[in-house]
Order: C-alpha cells, then sequence, then structure tokens
C-alpha cells in the first residue's frame, strides 16, 4: 500500500487536531476574580499611545499609571532604581511580603519606534489584569509583580534587579521564585509558551493543573535555546528562578514596527494569555511554601495532540527512535551514501538562504512582509506545501545521480539521528522512523499506522513553524517533511532497490 495518502491525511488530522482556539475576549463585566481582557485592554490605549522608550516622559507617564493600578489593586510598589539612576524597575507586592513565590513580569519601556501595544503593552496589561483578578479579596503573601526597565536596550532592568537581588541575599538563603513572563514577537493568534526554566516535570504537572491551553511544545524551547533572541525570562534562568515564558508570535510583520498599536492587538490573545497566567500563577500559589532547589532531572519531551500536553522522558525518545534502525540493518554502502546526500542537502538549504540575501538587499521588506501577504494559517500551509512539493520534485528528479539508493534508509537514518541528538525537538520524526523500518521489512500495515502517528505530530508542527518563523525560513523547514516523507516514495523506485532487468529470452 502507497503510505502518501494515509500519512498526507494524518498531516491534516493533526493539523485540525491543534488548530489554535482562542477564548473569547471576557467582558468587563466578567466576576472580578477572573482575568477579562476587555479590562486589561482599557488602560492600555493610554499606554501604547505612543512610543515610550527608557527615559522618555511617556514611558515615566506609564510607570506612574502602572504604580497607581497595582496600588488600587492592594500592592505596595516600590521603584527600584538602578546604580546609574538610568533604569526604574517597579516591584509590587502584599505588605511585608517575603521575597520568595510567582512573580508576573514584563517590561515597561518600548523600542523608539513602535507603540509597543503588544511588545510590551501586552504584558503590562496581562501582568496587572492578572495581579488585580489574583488578589480579590487580597493580595496573596506569595504574588510579586516585576516591571522591568530597559529590555529593548539588553534586558538592563532585569539584570539590575537581579543583581540587587544578589546583594540583599545570601548565595545560600536565596529564595524560590516562579517567574510567569509575558512577551510579545506578534500581535494575534494563540498564546505560545516557549521556554521554562526549572525542573520540567513539576512545571508540567502545574501546568496541567491550571488547565492552560496556550501552544507548548518541548520543539519551541530547544529552537529557542539556539537563537540569538533574548527576553528578561533568560536573565531570570540565569539567575536560578523557575518559570514559564509566554508571548504572541503571530502577526509579527508588526513587531517593533509603529503598526504594533492597540487597534492590531487581538483581545482574543490577550484573553488567551490571561488566563494561563492566572491560572499558573493561581496553581504555584497554592504550592506553598515555595518550591525548594532545583532536583536534578532528564529532559522531558512534551507536545500538543488535540489541546492536552502528552510528555515523555528524553531517553525514552531516544530509545525509540534508535530501536527501529535495528530493523533498518543498513548497510556501510547506505551509510556513506547517507552522509553524502545530507552533505548535499545541507549545502543546497545554505545556498538557498544565501540566494536570498541578495534579494533582501533589493527588497528591504522582503523577510517579514511576504508573511503578511501570506497570511492566514491555510496560505502559510499552501505555500510551505509548494515549496515542500517543489524541493521533493527537485530531489526526485535528481534521484537517478544518487550514489546509492534507499531513500527510505536514507531519511529514516537522517530522521533517527535528529531525534537521538536532540529528542525534546526531533520527537515528531520518531513514529516517521518506525513507519520507514517497517515498511522496509515488509510489514506494510504496520507501516501505515507508523504513518498516521507520524502525520499527527508533525502536523501541529509544520503548523507552528509557519506562524513562527518568516519566510527567510522556508528552505530549511522544508528539510522536516523531506526527513519524513521520504518513506511515501514507493520503495521499488530508488535506484538501489530496483529489480534487475529480466534477461530477455531468446
Ligand atoms: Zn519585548
Amino acid at each position: 500500500m502507497d503510505t502518501r495518502v494515509p500519512l498526507a491525511a494524518a498531516v491534516v488530522l493533526g493539523v485540525a487536531l491543534n488548530w489554535p482556539r482562542l477564548p473569547d475576549a471576557a467582558p468587563a463585566s466578567a466576576p472580578p476574580e477572573r482575568f477579562s481582557a476587555t479590562r486589561a485592554l482599557v488602560p492600555l490605549a493610554a499606554w501604547a499611545a505612543e512610543p515610550r522608550p527608557t527615559g522618555s516622559p511617556a514611558h515615566a507617564a506609564v510607570l506612574d499609571d502602572l504604580s497607581a493600578a497595582l496600588t488600587t489593586s492592594g500592592f505596595e510598589v516600590r521603584r527600584e532604581v538602578s546604580p546609574d539612576g538610568r533604569l526604574v524597575n517597579l516591584v509590587a507586592a502584599a505588605p511585608g511580603a517575603p521575597v520568595g513565590g510567582v512573580w508576573l513580569t514584563a517590561h515597561s519601556d518600548s523600542v523608539p519606534r513602535a507603540p509597543g501595544a503588544a511588545d510590551d503593552g501586552l504584558g503590562l496589561a496581562v501582568v496587572t489584569e492578572a495581579a488585580r483578578a489574583i488578589s480579590v479579596g487580597g493580595v496573596p503573601a506569595g504574588l510579586h509583580v516585576l516591571v522591568t526597565d530597559g529590555e529593548e536596550l539588553g534586558l538592563l532592568g532585569a539584570k539590575a534587579h537581579v543583581a540587587a537581588d544578589r546583594a540583599s541575599s545570601g548565595e545560600g538563603e536565596r529564595a524560590s521564585r516562579l517567574v510567569l513572563n509575558v512577551e510579545a514577537r506578534g500581535t494575534e493568534g494563540p498564546a505560545y509558551m516557549f521556554q521554562t526554566a526549572g525542573p520540567e516535570g513539576e512545571l508540567l504537572q502545574a501546568w496541567r493543573e491550571s488547565g492552560c491551553g496556550a501552544q507548548a511544545t518541548s520543539l519551541a524551547h530547544s529552537i529557542y535555546a539556539v537563537l540569538p533572541n533574548d527576553t528578561d525570562f533568560t536573565v531570570f534562568r540565569r539567575a536560578g528562578w523557575w518559570g514559564y515564558d509566554f508571548a504572541l508570535i503571530d502577526g509579527a510583520w508588526r513587531y517593533h514596527t509603529p503598526e504594533d498599536t492597540p487597534a492590531n492587538l487581538s483581545p482574543a490573545s490577550v484573553q488567551a494569555v490571561g488566563d494561563c497566567v492566572t491560572g499558573l500563577a493561581r496553581a504555584w500559589l497554592g504550592r506553598e511554601p515555595g518550591f525548594g532547589a532545583p532536583k536534578p532531572e532528564g529532559a522531558r519531551v512534551y507536545a500538543q495532540v488535540g489541546g492536552a500536553t502528552v510528555e515523555a522522558p528524553g531517553w525514552a525518545v531516544r530509545l525509540a527512535a534508535a530501536l527501529p534502525l535495528l530493523l533498518l540493518r543498513p548497510s556501510r554502502r547506505v551509510l556513506v551514501g547517507a552522509g553524502a546526500w545530507a552533505l548535499a542537502l545541507t549545502a543546497a538549504m545554505g545556498l538557498a538562504i544565501f540566494a536570498m540575501v541578495p534579494l533582501a538587499a533589493v527588497w528591504p521588506g522582503f523577510a517579514t512582509r511576504p508573511a503578511e501577504a501570506l497570511h492566514p494559517y491555510p496560505l502559510f500551509g499552501l505555500a510551505l506545501a509548494l515549496g515542500v512539493g517543489c524541493a521533493g520534485g527537485a530531489l526526485r528528479l535528481l534521484r537517478p545521480f544518487s550514489p546509492v539508493g534507499g531513500w527510505l534508509d536514507l531519511a529514516a537514518i537522517g530522521a533517527a539521528v535528529v531525534a537521538v541528538a536532540l529528542p525534546a525537538a526531533g520527537y515528531a520524526l520518531v513514529p516517521g522512523v518506525w513507519a520507514a523500518a517497517l515498511r522496509a521489512r515488509g510489514y506494510e500495515r504496520m507501516a501505515v499506522a507508523g504513518a498516521l502517528a507520524a502525520g499527527v505530530l508533525i502536523g501541529p508542527v509544520l503548523l507552528g513553524a509557519c506562524v513562527g518563523l518568516t519566510s527567510r525560513m522556508l528552505p530549511v523547514l522544508a528539510l522536516l517533511p523531506l526527513l519524513t516523507l521520504g518513506w511515501g516514495i514507493p520503495r521499488g523506485a530508488a535506484i538501489g532497490n530496483q529489480p534487475r532487468p529480466q534477461p530477455r529470452g531468446p
């Protein structure tokens, strides 16, 4: 049986199962203990009326406003001024509260050319409304708010806060903190939780208790770890604090532009982030009196399937990726060929990316504008499918020149290597490796089941990647389906597996 049809159906199913469902923005009349995006967005209109870079009068006015809002909710607000007098963080808690506990964090400054409704007006709106909702009937002793300054200048406020915290507490007696940081690279779409700090087993348990419906996968975490981008969260993580980092990533073409306005910030997205921050803060506040020192724990692999967060230890994913290679029994010739083709593919992708540099030079908006034109998701998906199709077609044309046969083997080996090396990023490839190995051994029906599982895991990865990456990255993305779609090419068609031509009779 040809596995391409069930695979394509499974990818569609995987996307459909994980299609982001955004909550409706709760109205201003919602119960006071509930997070309401409508309420959160009221003060934001003034905060994001104009850019508020560090030190500007607009920034000073926003700090006054934030301070007043937190005071009204029952917090005692302290201004933490950096030693050079340039930065002002706001630190808020119940009067006399100890330092340990849950910290809601966002940054107050914007870049000079953007009004920063999402970056990081979203964070300011979410943090103040969540703090208010949780503090109905009194601010919990473990709840803190930290509004940092100078994030856009190099995470300066967060660094100043951590330095001040170090100076005021001894090395051994540092209080345990859990940070809920809210950032934005886009202005709409689902909430993404793209990195964690601390023991992931415990973090994921609280995550499930909180009912947070944000998109979360260990793949995003591992991609983010290698990107040069940073948020204040990086500073907190390095200080040894636990936590979750949230962001909106869709609508990324408005990031750091004059279009980052309150009108372009989606109320449903604000509600999605706000519900998660409020729910997680409550879940962790219930874990009194502190969460102790980080315990050594292997990396967790997690992904969303049908709205539920599924997790596994990293070693289990490594084992699952390596086992089917025993079935595959690759010959040395295949391994050498796999290496050669991996090099050729890497070189081709490198060339494709460099080919875009001159294009971006003559068309300055190139990197982000096509993303705008291709919005929303279905068009992203279509563009990606076309790109993959073209790449796949080109490789099929090249097949007669392949040094070895067995695309199946090459794809499976490549996918297995990725999944064993980086289980948190490569988990979605594992069912594909099984499908390829089973097919190589002639277990066609079981291979189809593997293909279905592969599609369900890969679908949401493609969806998230389309939203999260700009068009510049599409050639890189094409590698992922290529690694897994390899077995879809009929086995007999590969050069090495072709039956030898029968000698003609006399
Ligand atoms: Zn930001």
